[in-house]
């Protein structure tokens, strides 16, 4: 029995013999869900026969490591293609993820290294580096990949709707790895990351070129000039990246002027690092247009001088502060002690914010706490008008149930 390497190398490291990574990750998955055992792969070898040992290897930035192992499975004397070979895996990870042996483990392989360099798939292993391969993966669990090397992880709604953005400006060729378009994008990318988590929690590689071009790439997938089948098991990231279609890819107008508005907000030193989300607790929904422009909301309805002015404006006109949803009144409430309180929520468009960085005093509504907590309580956040309509509703409701 003899042993062989076949390998992967990425679509976005190699555009001409890479594969699409989702495409093999939903492979992996289908594999692991025992819905497929044999895959077809490139193989150049004439001397390789059924029952033979195959490795699979990871190339590229990633690699090396291994990412499967099996056997040969096309019939003796029988081959679809002259360059393929159909292998039955007994293991397969997704690089993501995992791997049954990583690059350390490799370097260790004494003779190991020339077999590592490979670009063709269907290379003989000599015997004992095979048989130290065999000791690395048989039998044992895979390895988590470290999360230094998945600097492609964790996408921020924000970060996805920039790339999304620029998709959407082209579907049917978006820009390739290289392109002045991608490059740029990663450097806005980079620091959107600064300004909502502050510098340190950048790796080295984040968000780099080939992170951004298959994140691009990715959208394809919901795209329905291009779906193809094996959308079923999605990982949380890709929900993400699906509820961000949903929500814009039908309104490209709209993405475009959300994604200028967290550009925008890049420049912006009132919406700084220094301000973490720490102020937006459990009851302040992120907005659907994503972190960066919630918090330019936030800090604008919650400057001080602002509200002062706001208050003395409406205590000037009317001689009392009440909620505009609900009518309450902090000082008929609590008395002296609620006197001259109540919070301002900011009634204007997101996108529309970063523009002029002035807020009008009419921009602002006054509401009570309750009131404001459950306007911002959901993704898609309640206008004065549509609260104070089911408070009004609700009120009905409880008056003719109680006769
Ligand atoms: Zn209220
Ligand atoms: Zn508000």
């Amino acid at each position: 029995m003899k042993s062989f390497l076949i390998t992967f190398k990425p679509l976005t490291e190699s555009p001409e013999r890479g594969w699409d990574l989702n495409d093999f990750q939903n492979t992996v998955q289908r594999h692991n869900l025992g819905k497929q055992r044999v895959v077809r792969w490139r193989f150049r070898n004439r001397h390789a026969s059924y029952g033979d040992r195959v490795f699979l290897l990871l190339q590229g930035k990633k690699g090396p490591a291994i990412l499967g192992c099996g056997t040969i499975a096309t019939p003796l004397g029988k081959q679809a293609k002259p360059k393929e070979q159909s292998i039955l895996f007994d293991a397969l990870t997704d690089p993501e993820r995992e791997v049954l042996a990583n690059r350390a483990d490799l370097l260790a392989i004494k003779g190991g290294e020339s077999v590592w360099r490979t670009q063709a798939s269907g290379i003989e292993i000599p015997a004992p580096v095979a048989a130290m391969l065999e000791s690395l993966v048989v039998g044992k669990s895979p390895k988590a990949v470290n999360s230094a090397l998945s600097s492609n992880s964790d996408w921020t709604r924000d970060e996805l709707i920039l790339v999304l953005n620029l998709y959407l400006k082209n579907p049917a060729s978006p820009p390739r790895k290289g392109s002045k378009e991608v490059l740029s994008l990663s450097r806005t990318l980079n620091r959107l990351r600064t300004k909502l988590f502050g510098p340190e929690s950048r790796a080295g590689t984040f968000r780099n070129e080939s992170n951004v071009y298959m994140k691009l790439m990715n959208f394809r997938r919901f795209d329905p000039h291009f779906r193809s089948e094996g959308k079923k098991g999605l990982s949380k990231d890709v929900k993400a990246d699906e509820e961000v279609w949903e929500e814009f890819a039908g309104d490209a107008k709209r993405c475009q002027r959300v994604a200028d508005a967290i550009v925008k907000s890049l420049d912006d030193p009132g919406v700084d690092s220094v301000w973490l989300d720490a102020g937006i607790d459990e009851s302040f929904q992120t907005a659907p247009e994503g972190r960066l422009l919630t918090r330019s909301h936030l800090i604008r309805e919650r400057s001080r001088k602002l509200v002062e002015r706001k208050r003395n404006q409406v205590m000037k006109r009317d001689g009392k502060l009440i909620c505009e949803v609900c009518r309450f009144d902090f000082a008929i409430h609590y008395g002296d002690h609620g006197k001259g309180f109540i919070e301002c929520h900011h009634t204007q468009p997101l996108v529309t914010l970063p523009e002029g960085h002035k807020t009008h005093l009419d921009d602002l509504a006054l509401v009570c706490s309750n009131c404001h907590r459950m306007i911002h309580r959901r993704k898609q956040w309640l206008s004065v008008a549509e609260l104070a309509e089911r408070v009004r509703k609700e009120a009905r409701f409880r008056k003719s149930s109680v006769r």
